[in-house]
Order: C-alpha cells, then sequence, then structure tokens
C-alpha cells in the first residue's frame, strides 16, 4: 500500500488544516456549537432517527448532485464544491495506484453530508470527530469549549473510560454524530472492511492524527488504522488540486460505480 499523496501539493502540508492561523470566525464557531451539543444522548437520538435509512433511495450520482450546493463550515482548507472534493480525492487514490475499491471509497466518502440537505445543522454533520460517552480528549480541536458539554460533568461519562470496557475497540464506541458515521452505515455491506474504516474515521482527528484514545482500541483498530491515515492523506491534501475535468473523468467513475454501487443507496 502506498500511503503518500504521489502529486505535488498545492500548498505546504503544514498548511492544511491550520486552525491557529484561521481567519473564518465560522470554524471556531462552528467547533463551540459541535462540541457543545454533541452529547451521548444526542448521537443515539441521531442513531434512532436516521440509521433507519427509509428517507430516500439515490444513485451515487445523484447524491453527488444534490450534496454540490454545500460549503463546509468547518473546513479551513475551502473554497471548492463537495463534487470537485470527491473527485478530487478519488483521483489521489487512483494516482497513487490503490485498489478500484478505494478509489470507489474515494468518491463516496463525503456523501453523508447530505445530512445537512435533511435539515441537519453543520455542526452535526461535519467537523473532526471524537467518542462520546467516556471523558473528551484534549488531543481534540479547541477542546476549551467542551466545558459546555453537560457529558463533560456527568458522573459516568466524564470519567477516561466512561460507558466502555478497556479495549472495547471503535464498533462498540459512539462516536459524535456526523457524516462519517452516516456513510458508514449506508455503505457497510458493499466494501471491505478497510475501505469501511477509512469512511467511519476519517474525521477522528483525535485518533489518527494524534494518536488519543488508545485505550479503546483492540487489536482489528491498530491494525486498520494504516489504512485510515493513509485514506486521511487523499482526502484532505488533493484539496486545491487541479479542478477535475468532470466530462473526461465520467466513463471511468460510470464504470466504477456500476461495480460497488449498481444499485440506489439507501440514505
Ligand atoms: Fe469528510
Ligand atoms: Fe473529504
Amino acid at each position: 500500500m502506498q500511503d503518500t499523496p504521489s502529486a505535488p501539493l498545492s500548498k505546504p502540508a503544514t498548511e492544511f488544516r491550520n486552525f491557529a492561523a484561521e481567519a473564518r470566525d465560522t470554524v471556531r464557531e462552528f467547533y463551540r456549537l459541535n462540541h457543545q451539543h454533541q452529547t451521548l444522548d444526542f448521537v443515539l437520538g441521531k442513531k434512532r432517527e436516521y440509521l433507519g435509512l427509509d428517507r430516500r433511495r439515490m444513485t451515487v450520482w445523484k447524491a453527488l448532485e444534490y450534496l454540490d450546493t454545500l460549503v463546509d463550515d468547518s473546513d479551513p482548507d475551502v473554497d471548492f464544491t463537495q463534487i470537485d472534493h470527491a473527485l478530487q480525492t478519488a483521483e489521489a487514490v487512483r494516482r497513487a495506484g490503490q485498489p478500484r475499491w478505494l478509489v470507489a471509497t474515494g468518491l463516496i466518502h463525503d456523501l453523508g453530508k447530505i445530512l445537512c440537505l435533511f435539515g441537519e445543522p453543520q455542526w452535526a454533520v461535519v467537523g473532526d470527530t471524537f467518542p462520546v460517552g467516556c471523558r473528551f480528549s484534549e488531543a481534540c480541536v479547541y477542546p476549551e469549549f467542551f466545558a459546555a458539554n453537560p457529558d463533560s460533568t456527568h458522573p459516568v461519562y466524564a470519567t477516561p473510560l466512561g460507558i466502555y470496557a478497556p479495549g472495547c475497540g471503535l464498533d462498540a464506541v459512539h462516536m459524535s454524530w456526523g457524516h462519517d458515521e452516516y456513510i458508514y452505515h449506508v455503505v457497510k455491506d458493499q466494501l471491505p472492511l478497510e475501505a469501511l474504516y477509512a469512511l467511519r474515521y476519517h474525521s477522528f482527528y483525535p485518533w489518527h492524527k494524534e494518536g488519543a484514545y488508545g485505550d479503546l482500541l483492540n487489536e482489528q483498530d491498530r491494525a486498520m488504522l494504516p489504512w485510515v491515515k493513509a485514506f486521511n492523506r487523499y482526502d484532505l491534501y488533493s484539496k486545491g488540486d487541479r479542478r477535475p475535468d468532470l466530462a473526461a473523468l465520467r466513463p471511468y467513475y460510470e464504470e466504477l460505480v456500476a461495480e460497488f454501487f449498481p444499485e440506489p443507496l439507501s440514505f
């Protein structure tokens, strides 16, 4: 597995996700709301609300078009459309010589953002994710905003492991609600485990970048981490690559979608 981007970056790697130098107040405000409201109860409620996947059925193309009007408030690396980002990520995976299922994963990895179009506020859809039901980590961005989250003083949820057993594995852990968890459920019977990890944890920076939450991990999580990290590079560092030429790329992606997602997806 090759895990570095093969093309030059559009700006130095240290300038991606540079929250400190951030001029967009919306990013800070985004995390203030996100950290305040993402409680275990909130997450369990959203899972009940959405994971029946009975809202609508859409092909990958329809879902991409539906998404295309959205601008992600949590992202310091703007300003491309969602369809550009889907193709840039997929193309970065393809250029690196990764398997076709990982290219397909790149194409659909942010489709869960259609939660915004179902009326969810951005703080419940995008941004970095983190476990709920146990103590919030200082490795999360803007950790100071967790003080306003009622779980941060809960007698159980505020303890280091909270409701979880040591080494329980991430599959047993409730993550803050957002597009990662949602798209994982939408496609979980259609892609290999490596791809499912990339989808489900691509915004879990406190784990894949900072190495936090080690006490919750099991063997499978540790084995899958390199895929999550590799995928993250294609996702993050392809931002700002040349605008993809959809017309030229379309035949390749028509075939890819037909191979992995022949039926409309259930959202
Ligand atoms: Fe994402
Ligand atoms: Fe993305």
